[in-house]
This record gives structure tokens, C-alpha cells and sequence, in this order.
């Protein structure tokens, strides 16, 4: 049996998702959700998506009539995944929403209770925990291969293009570099140490105010956990090429560099190089998830419930940059 699928908002990394799914065993590519119609003969000629298989936003209701459609997977711009990832509870099917979950905290609480409620699985695209280098080093720690967690580095970002795109608008966006790629770092950060935050402080800076007049181009952060140690994260939407993970035990450390890509990821410990394969990082997280759902395997590290957890801490990182970098608690 298969995972069939719905993809909602064919942009760019739906087009990546789709193309990755052809390498799928467990899931399996059947529909779409556009409010584009030029794009529709595209993707029947290139997925073979029938039309029985093919929704809009005015329609998406109708899903719940369809047996063929086991799962939607929301694709949209940032500030759209709640509306849509309520309205594909609403009917009755399992959804997994693109990072970040939602715009903040309450939002990702609403989508989870929603989807409690309606008896479907909620999952977030946090294609990193399928990665084998990613896995690799979160077995290491676990494992006790690095001692004692003593600090993690972590930075993600890019230099952000056309200054018209939704990405640089608040309503659509949520927020900038922090929504989009600080929560790479973060997430980073929390399966680097198996630590919850208890406390956030964090600072931006603006080197082109005219650019990114709505949303925030470049922040630092730092995440106090209860160890006692403390993670030095940061984000950018205004220079390329930076994205790398750097976790320090006292008995030995690890580096991913690229780390959040989609690969291939490079990394090197203590030991020596990471041996691992390079794997489509779409494949491995809709198999896995698929896996979960259909094959009762344990559900992967990238629940709702996780996506709430960073954006917790986002909330709390603009909190502190409104009140001039105070520390903010959380996770009481
Ligand atoms: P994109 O602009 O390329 O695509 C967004 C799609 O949403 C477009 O097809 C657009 O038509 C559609 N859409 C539907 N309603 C819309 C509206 N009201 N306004 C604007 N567009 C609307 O963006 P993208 O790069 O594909 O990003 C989409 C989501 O995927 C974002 O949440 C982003 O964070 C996430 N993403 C995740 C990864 C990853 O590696 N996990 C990578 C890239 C993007």
C-alpha cells in the first residue's frame, strides 16, 4: 500500500518535492491543489495527475470526498499554512505543513488541536531528520560519542533576490530570515543537544533597511538550555553560502558544512569524515513519513508538536529583539 499524495502551491519547492517523489517507494505523488490553472497539463503530462485528482483553493473542501487522496501537503507562502493546514483537517485528511509551521506559537497550537480533533496526522517538512549526515550525528550524541554537550554553532542563510517577492512581505512571510532559515539553525540546535530552551536572547541587524523594510534581514540568537550551556545560532536573508552546524561535547565534536541544503551535506567529526550516502532529502522524509502512517513505524522527530516547539522559541526571538535583546524565558 501507498501514501497518496496532494501537493498545495506549485511553486518552486513543490516542483523539488515532486520531483523527488519520483524516486518514492511508501508515498506516491497522485494530486494537486492550484489556483493557477496554466499550470495544470504540466503537471498531468509530467506526474500523470488525473483529473479527478485536481483541486483549487475554492474547492479544496471537495477532498474530502476523494478516497484516492490520503494526505495534503501544504506548499503555500509561510503566513498561508494555517488557513490551509485547518482547512485540510477540516476535511478529514493527514497534512504535512512546509516550515515554518505558522507565523507563531498560538497558530501552530490551533493547527494541532485542529488536527487532533479531526483524527489526522500532522506532520511538519523538516526534511533534515531523514538525512543520513544529519542522523549520523544525532546518533553520535546520543550514543555519548561527543561527551558531555558543551556548545553549538549553528548558522543558516542566503542572500534573498528579488526584492518583490512574498518572501519580503510580512503578511505573507510572517517574518524574514528567522522565519524562513533561523529555524534551521534553531531546530539545528535542539537535536544537537536533545535540550528544550529555557531562555532566549537575541539581536538583528540591518544593513539595507530599504530592502527589507518588513522583515528582518539578519539576526543572531542564543538559546540557554537546562545543561547549562548555551547555543550561538544565527540567520540571514542578505549574504550566500553560510550554512553550516558545529555541535562541542568535552569528549569530541561534530561539523556539517553544508548542513541544511539540500545536499549533499558534508561533515566531519573528532574521527574523521562522515561517511553516509547522499540520499534526495524529499524521498527519504515522504517514505518516512509514509512509513509512519501506514507502516505503524514510530512517528519521525518532525511532529506538529516539534514545530511548536520552534516557534516558541522564533516567538520568544522576536520578543527579545523588541525589548532590545532582553533574555526571555520559556519553557517554564
Ligand atoms: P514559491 O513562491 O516558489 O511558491 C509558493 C506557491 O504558493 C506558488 O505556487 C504560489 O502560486 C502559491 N500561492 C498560493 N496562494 C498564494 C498567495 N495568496 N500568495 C502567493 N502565493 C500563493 O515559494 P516556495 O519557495 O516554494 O516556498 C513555499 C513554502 O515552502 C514556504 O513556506 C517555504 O518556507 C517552504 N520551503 C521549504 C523548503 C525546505 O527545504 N523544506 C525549501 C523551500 C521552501
Amino acid at each position: 500500500k501507498q501514501l497518496r499524495v496532494a501537493l498545495m502551491g506549485l511553486g518552486g519547492y513543490a516542483n523539488i518535492v515532486a520531483r523527488g517523489m519520483k524516486e518514492c517507494k511508501t508515498a506516491k505523488l497522485v494530486g494537486i491543489v492550484t489556483g493557477t490553472p496554466s499550470k495544470i497539463p504540466e503537471w498531468k503530462q509530467k506526474y500523470g495527475i488525473e483529473d479527478k485528482n485536481i483541486y483549487n483553493y475554492e474547492n479544496l473542501n471537495e477532498i474530502k470526498n476523494n478516497p484516492d487522496i490520503d494526505l495534503v501537503y501544504v506548499i503555500t507562502p509561510n503566513s498561508l499554512h494555517h488557513k490551509h493546514v485547518l482547512q485540510v483537517a477540516a476535511a478529514g485528511k493527514h497534512v504535512i505543513s512546509e516550515k515554518p509551521v505558522a507565523d507563531n506559537a498560538k497558530q501552530a497550537q490551533e493547527m494541532i488541536a485542529a488536527c487532533e480533533k479531526a483524527g489526522v496526522k500532522f506532520y511538519i517538512g523538516y526534511r533534515l531528520h531523514f538525512e543520513p549526515h544529519t542522523r549520523e550525528v544525532v546518533r553520535m550524541r546520543e550514543a555519548g560519542e561527543f561527551g558531555k554537550i558543551m556548545h553549538v554553532n549553528n548558522y543558516m542563510g542566503f542572500k534573498s533576490g528579488d526584492p518583490n517577492q512574498w518572501r519580503l512581505k510580512k503578511a505573507l512571510a510572517g517574518g524574514g530570515a528567522m522565519m524562513d532559515v533561523g529555524v534551521y539553525a534553531l531546530n539545528g540546535a535542539r537535536y544537537c543537544t536533545g535540550e528544550e530552551p529555557i531562555w532566549v536572547t537575541a539581536q538583528e541587524s540591518k544593513t539595507d533597511p530599504v530592502k527589507f523594510k518588513d522583515v528582518d534581514e539578519t539576526i543572531t540568537f542564543q538559546l540557554g538550555f537546562p545543561s547549562g550551556i548555551i547555543a550561538n545560532c544565527g540567520c540571514t536573508y542578505n549574504f550566500n553560502h553560510s550554512e553550516r552546524l558545529h555541535v562541542m561535547g568535552d569528549k569530541g565534536w561534530a561539523e556539517l558544512n553544508p548542513a541544511f541544503g539540500y545536499g549533499p551535506i558534508r561533515g566531519i567529526t573528532h574521527k574523521g569524515p562522515i561517511e553516509q550516502p547522499d540520499v534526495n532529502h524529499q524521498a527519504y522524509q515522504m517514505d518516512g513519513i509514509a512509513d509512519a502512517i501506514l507502516n505503524g513505524k514510530p512517528d519521525p522527530n518532525v511532529t506538529g508538536a516539534e514545530g511548536l516547539k520552534d516557534m516558541v522559541v522564533v516567538d520568544a526571538v522576536y520578543e527579545s529583539i523588541k525589548k532590545n535583546g532582553a533574555k526571555i524565558f520559556i519553557n517554564k
